[in-house]
């Protein structure tokens, strides 16, 4: 066995992770990160599926900390490919040399608060050990993938794929049989790529998705010149804004317009792609008439896309709002279904009863099959944090404070779990917003408190159940002023049998919700209870 004696143990190495990382050791402190992958990259190392592109633009979804890295980075494409994201990820392991504060192929399997000692006992799959006095769980919103329990799934005879797992050798798919259950924003990505190799492939879908074209295209060098020449301020208003970045909210409510005006918005919208498209009008996600609208408008851009109405019927989604559950971005996903080789099964008219050796059984009748791609989605935003045990005071566990569903002080910290932070945690904007400019928001507050717990001679770290029983009510009433929690989202663990339903991120605006923060922090950290080395406030 061996032990690091640490000030900070950091939990994953994805975007989260290696900010931690770089921002901690910055501040002084003794870090060391702990990695279940080879290499760094979260999200990004994993999910290797054909296709699979960020859908926030890049020069966005990008770390803003370093403006020499910034400035230096070139992203290629609007929207990055995974490859792109991977390759930035290594370029910043490389150029902050954080590899050396990590130990890859590493499983924390338990995290332990001793108390006598103030410091959290850290354990792994392998014979390391951390004692570390602060814990940061930066394990990321969507990094532990569903597989659903279909019967005979063990028995299929060809390659079963995750998406969220992809094989990082080249799979080839020339001349398959390709299957594909699931069509979330992974499975709307990889399906126009799985039709193109495929033999032919067949999509299990559920339930439809709304998805907007991303309008990718190549960056020009005049666009990233004017961009990286304004950095700064744009990234400030990114801080500063709703979503985390700087596609502009139209601030009309779309039944104050004539319906020409509405269409004409709509369509503007539509062209310039992605997540601009819901900010057409502000009150999309918020009132039931503007939302359906905008939902008419995509389901006559789907049945205009697909040649064959009754497959464009299958595709349209009629069950939630449009935006409630995440919009999918993707890149000729409608169109794909023209293709003579691509079919369409409709799961909820012919139920997916089997897996068998030759392929899946669907409403009686056998479907064979050479590959079967699993699009299942995340047991997300709680899934990574639960399958630790984790352990804080007397004898508490987060998964059993967590099973009627997530509590947490800003998505920052866990009543009961003393000096323990989750990066991007619920409760917190996270996965509602562009999750880099997340985590660089959460990892900073992280190092400010940790420097002022040094500054005041404080040790020890933890959240009120008042405090955190109010911010959860806060969270859940700002929810419900929304449309989100309509849609049997993962946004509501509706997604996971037996998963408690409530609506997990801070759907309040990161601007808002960075202002509650900092505030906080400059009140001396109201709503929670700073202890020094004799269990006492210092200053009290
Ligand atoms: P997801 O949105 O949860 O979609 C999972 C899909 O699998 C759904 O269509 C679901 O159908 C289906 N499914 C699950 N269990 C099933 C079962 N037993 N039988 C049949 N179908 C089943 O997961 P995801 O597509 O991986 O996306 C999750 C999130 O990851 C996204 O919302 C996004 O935030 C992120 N993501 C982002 C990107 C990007 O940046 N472009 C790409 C991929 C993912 P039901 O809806 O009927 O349950």
């Amino acid at each position: 066995m061996t032990t690091l004696e640490l000030d900070v143990a950091v939990v994953g190495a994805g975007f989260g992770g290696m900010y931690a990382v770089h921002r901690l050791n910055e501040l002084g402190f003794a870090v060391h990160a702990v990695e279940a992958a080879s290499d760094v990259g979260g999200v990004w190392f994993w999910n290797r599926y054909p296709g699979a592109r960020c859908d926030i633009e890049s020069m966005e979804y990008s770390y803003s900390f370093s403006d020499e890295l910034q400035q230096d980075w070139e992203w290629s494409q609007r929207y990055p490919t995974q490859p792109e994201m991977l390759a930035y990820a290594e370029h910043v392991a490389e150029r902050f040399d954080l590899r050396r504060h990590i130990s890859f192929d590493t499983r924390v399997v338990s995290a332990t608060w001793d108390a006598p000692s103030r410091r959290w006992l850290i354990a792994t799959d392998t014979d390391l050990r951390l004692s570390a006095r602060f814990c940061v769980f930066a394990t990321g919103g969507l990094s532990v993938p569903r597989v659903p329990e279909f019967p005979g799934l063990d028995d299929f005879a060809g390659d079963v794929l995750l998406t969220a797992h992809w094989p990082r050798e080249p799979v080839g798919l020339t001349g398959k049989r390709v299957g594909v259950v699931g069509t979330g924003s992974s499975g709307i990505q990889v399906i126009p790529h799985l039709a193109q190799q495929a033999e032919h492939l067949t999509v299990f879908q559920r339930t439809p998705n709304f998805s907007i074209s991303g309008a990718n295209e190549p960056l020009t060098a005049e666009a990233v010149r004017e961009i990286k020449a304004n950095y700064p301020a744009l990234r400030e208003h990114a801080r500063r804004s709703f979503g985390g970045s700087t596609i502009p909210i139209n601030r009309v409510s779309a039944l104050a317009v004539d319906e020409q005006e509405r269409a004409r918005t709509f369509e503007q919208r539509w062209h310039m792609g992605g997540f601009a498209f819901l900010a057409a009008f502000d009150d999309l996600t918020l009132d039931e008439r503007a939302n359906a609208l905008a939902a008419d408008f995509v389901r006559a851009k789907i049945r205009a896309a697909v040649d064959d109405p009754e497959v464009a019927d299958l595709l349209t989604p009629r069950d939630h709002p449009i935006g409630s559950k995440r919009i999918c971005v993707d890149t000729g996903y409608y169109e794909t279904y023209n293709r003579p080789n691509v079919s369409l099964v409709d799961l909820r008219a012919e139920p997916l009863e089997a897996v068998t050796a030759a392929g899946v059984r669907v409403g009686g009748r056998e479907i064979d099959l050479d590959v079967l791609v699993l699009a299942t989605g995340f047991d997300a935003m709680t899934g990574a944090l639960t399958r630790v045990q984790v352990c804080g005071r007397d004898g508490r566990l987060l998964r059993d404070e967590w099973a009627d569903g997530a509590r947490s002080y800003l998505g920052l910290m866990v009543e009961g779990f003393p000096n323990l932070f989750t990066i991007s945690g619920p409760g917190s904007p996270s996965l509602l917003s562009n999750a880099i400019l997340a985590i660089e928001q959460h990892v900073d507050w992280i190092g400010g408190c940790l420097a002022h717990l040094r500054d005041t001679g404080n040790v020890t770290i933890e959240a009120t159940r008042e405090a955190q029983d109010r911010w959860v009510a806060h969270v859940r009433s700002v929810a419900d002023r929304t449309l989100y929690p309509r849609a049997n989202s993962w946004y509501m663990g509706s997604n996971v049998p037996g998963k408690a339903r409530v609506f997990l991120p801070y759907v309040g605006g990161v601007g808002g919700y960075r202002k509650k923060c900092d505030e906080i922090a400059r009140n001396g950290y109201d709503g929670f209870v700073l202890a020094g080395a004799d269990g006492r406030t210092p200053d009290a």
